[in-house]
């Protein structure tokens, strides 16, 4: 399994604190069946920002140590940035990272609230230049928890999104999970990660997670998302079914 969406960097954002947590979440990563990792420190967060030059060079540093400590996993680059607007402008190409610096795909973080009213002519602008926009846990957004049209209105404009492991199996709550199973079932997510940031509060949840995809929608489900994460590092096209709109449009309210 390849996770897509991690906080293992070592003293980059609020993910893992120093080179003993990233240890330790390697192991537990491994542990879970995980091969491969995309480190996807928070850019342009707050005061969090990691520009591409950065993320590549603690990447290989971090891999590094992994072969020293003999774990068997890779690190891949990789960035979780904060929509702005300027992101698809030539002058800001330099900071951003790709999913693997391979040009194809950049996971986008909604400030938690709601949805600028910019992104949709952003993310238009940004796969005119060849990117797919990945809205990172989109379960977690109150605008589209409550009105998952607008998600619908995003897939169905060529981005992507990814739901987080804690989602699937509850850890954010009932509602959440009910959502997060509603965007599974409509087509309009098409990756799990675990979107770890430590072994203790915000673990890995991966196996966890896998089990009830496939209890829940069966192994042909399961198996298109483990491939679309292989899909995604090698830049290669990510199977999508057609998206269909959620029926139920009542207000849940619970943030
Ligand atoms: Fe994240």
């Amino acid at each position: 399994m390849i996770d897509i969406h991690c906080h293992i960097l070592p003293g980059v954002d609020d993910g893992a604190k120093n080179e003993n947590v990233s240890l330790a979440m390697a192991k537990q990563a491994v542990s879970e069946g995980i091969t491969q990792i995309v480190a996807t420190p928070h850019h342009r967060n707050r005061h969090w920002d990691n520009p591409r030059y950065s993320v590549l060079k603690k990447v290989n540093d971090l891999n590094h140590l992994f072969v020293q400590h003999q774990i068997n996993l890779t690190v891949l680059p990789g960035q979780e940035t904060r929509i702005f607007g300027e992101m698809a402008d030539s002058s800001v190409e330099e900071e951003l990272v790709t999913v693997n610096d391979n040009g194809k795909y950049i996971l986008i973080e909604f400030p938690s609230q709601h949805v600028p009213r910019y992104a949709k002519q952003l993310f238009y602008d940004l796969q005119v230049k060849g990117i797919t926009p990945i809205i990172v846990h989109p379960e977690r957004n109150q605008e589209i928890f409550e009105h998952p049209e607008i998600l619908y209105s995003f897939i169905t404009d060529g981005a992507l999104s990814q739901v987080t492991a804690a989602s699937l199996i509850g850890k954010n709550g009932k509602k959440v999970k009910k959502r997060t199973f509603q965007f599974i079932e409509n087509n309009l997510t098409h990756l799990v990660a675990s979107d770890a940031h430590n072994v203790t509060e915000r673990p890995f949840y991966i196996q966890k997670a896998l089990i009830v995809l496939k209890k829940e929608f069966g192994s042909e489900v399961l198996q298109l998302f483990k491939e679309n994460s292989a899909l995604l590092v090698n830049g290669d096209l990510v199977q999508r079914e057609e998206p269909s709109e959620i029926k139920d449009r009542k207000f849940w309210g619970i943030f």
